[in-house]
């Protein structure tokens, strides 16, 4: 009897198994709730995509035609890059083993065009609770996933920016926000909030939702007007790590460290005080270098490297700064920067996409992606106008080093080391100096614009 029914139950399976061509590509397809669905490890497999599973956060994350899209388990929104969410009709089907994404709506999901990137107009904001008197906290709760931009104007006033309509017009001030006024329209909903104290300020996500934190300051911060920053710099890779590698030899570990020591004299000489993560050619791991950003208490954090290119012709000047990247271009300077992670914990523990969660995880809350966008535009536009060299303009992709930074934050890519000219150009000590020139009269701009 009991072998009988094993036996239907698998008939059953393969009667139900078939196949779904879409973007010209065949997938085998699975019957899951009632609705013939594609595995998101199969549509990975198929397209070959990266994708991975944060099984704590019961997410699956599938990068494909240039979009991140993040699936949540048994939800109805799949996010894309970060900020659109896509709602379904029905949920992301989920076994415990496998999400499902129904055939029905494999267009509908993969088919968006930028212009869609934009959160449903379905979702409005439900609620928000002041709540808490040492700290202050300030949750905001949505219908559906939102992001939120966390704008520090000074340390006692603070605007939040949400691209949502909200159902709540009036947030009752409490702890030490002494007022709180809130503008909707458009579907964009704008929160400026004033605190009664000098506060730091802290967000993350949370299920629908984003909370704000308000922490006293415990030491009143030096007047903006003085400008005198605390710097590090970052000379990228060091020791077993020699970064690029030209033909004729010329390391990015040695043209980085000699830049970053150039720059610190620049930037010593306009007043600021400068530590670097290393001085000599010493390994040091990725994360170590955003923590000591951190431990010194550092206003700016600046990660210097050269490029390098399977082909010999790109050339050029390039900064950029945290953010999910828009060009696949940028992504893979990422990934070969990234990849300095496998010195610190082997090759084979080196998982670009668990890397490519947590970033994403950091994005969501990273509160220093105006401001590095803005250091970075500053330093850019400066070296491209000393050095000469081609100017790559500014670019966004998600680098580990910049990942935990708690400051505005950057890594300029000062020149091709894979092509001829720009690497005898970059083996020359002047024209690293200029290099150099070009990043500290951009962080002058940024200091005093
Ligand atoms: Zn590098």
């Amino acid at each position: 009897m009991r072998r009988v029914f094993v036996l239907s139950l698998l008939v059953l399976f393969f009667l139900e198994a078939g196949t779904v061509t879409f973007a010209g590509k065949t997938f085998t397809t699975v019957t899951y709730a009632s609705r013939e669905s594609v595995t998101l490890a199969e549509f990975a497999a198929k397209t070959g995509s990266r994708h991975a599973w944060v099984a704590e956060k019961k997410k699956g994350v599938l990068v494909y035609a240039g979009h991140t899209y993040v699936f949540t388990a048994s939800n109805r929104t799949v996010v894309i890059d970060n900020q659109a969410g896509i709602h379904l009709p029905e949920p992301i089907g989920w076994d415990g083993v496998n999400l499902y994404i129904p055939v029905a709506m494999l267009e509908r999901i993969f088919s968006v065009k930028s212009s869609d990137l934009k959160p449903s107009e379905d979702i409005k904001i439900e609620k928000i609770i002041l709540s808490g008197s040492n700290p202050t906290t300030i949750k905001i709760l949505a219908s559906g996933p939102i992001s939120c931009e966390v704008i520090e104007n000074s340390s006692t006033s603070v605007t939040l920016k949400l691209p949502v309509g909200s159902n709540v017009s009036q947030i009752s001030p409490s702890g030490f926000v002494s007022s709180a006024t809130l503008r909707n329209h458009n579907n964009q909903t704008t929160i400026n909030l004033k605190l009664s104290r000098e506060c730091t300020v802290s967000s993350k996500g949370i299920t629908n939702g984003i909370q704000v934190t308000f922490t006293p300051k415990a030491v009143v911060t030096q007047p903006v007007t003085k400008r005198k920053l605390v710097i590090v710099i970052d000379p990228g890779h060091g020791g077993k790590d020699p970064g690029a590698v030209s033909k004729k030899g010329t390391k990015e570990k040695a043209m980085a460290l000699d830049t970053s020591l150039r720059l610190k004299k620049l930037l010593e000489a306009q007043g600021h005080t400068v530590y670097m993560t290393r001085t000599t050619d010493k390994y040091v791991p990725l994360a170590d270098r955003t923590k000591y950003a951190n431990a010194k208490k550092a206003d700016l954090f600046i990660s210097i490297h050269y490029n390098a290119n399977r082909s010999s012709s790109p050339s050029g000047f390039e900064t950029y700064f945290l953010g999910m990247h828009r060009l696949e271009y940028a992504k893979n300077v990422a990934l070969r920067e990234n990849a300095s992670l496998k010195y610190d914990i082997g090759e084979n523990a080196y998982d670009p996409d668990a890397v490519l969660n947590d970033i994403i995880a950091t994005l969501l809350t990273n509160r220093f992606q105006r401001e590095s966008e803005e250091l970075a535009g500053y330093i850019q536009d400066a070296s491209a106008a000393k050095t000469g060299f081609k100017d790559r303009g500014l670019n966004q992709a998600g680098f580990y080093v910049l990942k935990g930074c708690s400051m505005p934050a950057v890594l300029i890519e000062g020149g091709f080391l894979t092509n001829a000219t720009e690497e005898a150009k970059i083996r020359q000590s002047s024209c690293r100096q200029k290099i150099a020139e070009g990043i500290a009269q951009g962080v002058s701009d940024y200091v005093n614009p």
